[in-house]
């Protein structure tokens, strides 16, 4: 794979960040992924737009353009002849030559390390059977809204799930939901509305669960943006999750309780085929 690193397209093997880079000793950086589908990027523009506001939250400038930005990640998709998959972006406040907590002087150049992974988005079968899913408790930091790269938490509960036999784990925090570990969280509550937490600081604003909003919207689907519990989750009608890379992924068995009928709910075999059809 052919790499991007602070202005060079490089092999991944010769590509290099300092041992004293923020991104590196800190977790001083901030992330984005985008999908590609058919050689094209999904939603790029709403994703540049979190990533600036990250970028804001943290006063890290971010020295490129958007454009700037959009070409190396079409380049990335050329040089490795993508047709399917994303490009993963990271931006880090930099090498400060030495390990010091507080910010470096203004000089220090903010690392830019890009790189694309194939993937299959369309075909794939865990998403399109539904997957199985265990809770754990969020024990994240307080600023979920920002794309940190400070994903240890996620990691843990994501191996915690593999070790339960599931295939994702979803956050609580008590007895209230907040968002899948990789993803945001929906569900089809008694009422038959679609269901999703609002946006506050221990969520991320998800760039699918935004699009999957409006096309819900668009189809007259009754929506309401509110926290659910555990216990609503597990009596829901239906489950899904939303991220960049599983689009709309239904969710059939929680804890080891099958969610619904145990099979895909329509509503999320609908929106997703809906997504899918505009991305194309
Ligand atoms: N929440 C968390 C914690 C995530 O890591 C992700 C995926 N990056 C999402 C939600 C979904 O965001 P998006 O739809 O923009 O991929």
């Amino acid at each position: 794979m052919i790499v991007y690193v602070n202005g060079r397209y490089v092999h991944e093997e010769q590509a290099k960040v300092s041992v004293f880079d923020r991104g590196f000793l800190f977790a001083d950086a901030v992330y984005e992924v985008t999908a590609i589908i058919n050689g094209k990027l999904v939603d790029f523009e709403r994703h540049i737009v979190r990533l600036q506001r990250s970028c804001h939250e943290l006063q890290l400038a971010l020295p490129y353009s958007i454009d700037e930005i959009k070409q190396i990640h079409r380049q990335l998709i050329e040089r490795n002849n993508i047709n399917e998959g994303l490009i993963y972006l990271q931006v880090t406040r930099g090498n400060a030559k030495q390990r010091d907590f507080l910010f470096p002087d203004k000089d220090v150049q903010p690392t830019l390390v890009m790189f694309a992974q194939k993937t299959n988005i369309i075909d794939n079968p865990k998403v399109q059977n539904g997957i199985k899913a265990v809770t754990v408790e969020d024990i994240r930091w307080a600023r979920c809204d920002i794309k940190s790269v400070a994903l240890l938490a996620a990691s843990l509960a994501k191996e915690y799930a593999k070790q339960q036999g599931a295939d994702d784990a979803i956050f609580v925090k008590g007895d209230i939901v907040t968002e899948g570990s990789s993803s945001n969280c929906f569900i089809i509550n008694r009422h038959n509305q679609l269901q999703t937490r609002e946006l506050d600081h221990e969520i991320l604003p998800g760039i699918t669960r935004k699009a999957v909003l409006s096309l819900a919207k668009e189809q007259g689907i009754s929506i309401i943006e509110k926290a659910f519990s555990l216990e609503e989750m597990l009596m829901a009608k239906e489950v899904f999750i939303t991220s960049a890379t599983t689009l709309v992924c239904p969710v059939i068995n929680i804890n080891n309780k099958v969610i619904g009928e145990g099979k895909p709910g329509k509503n999320a075999i609908r929106l997703r085929e809906i997504y899918l059809e505009n991305i194309k």
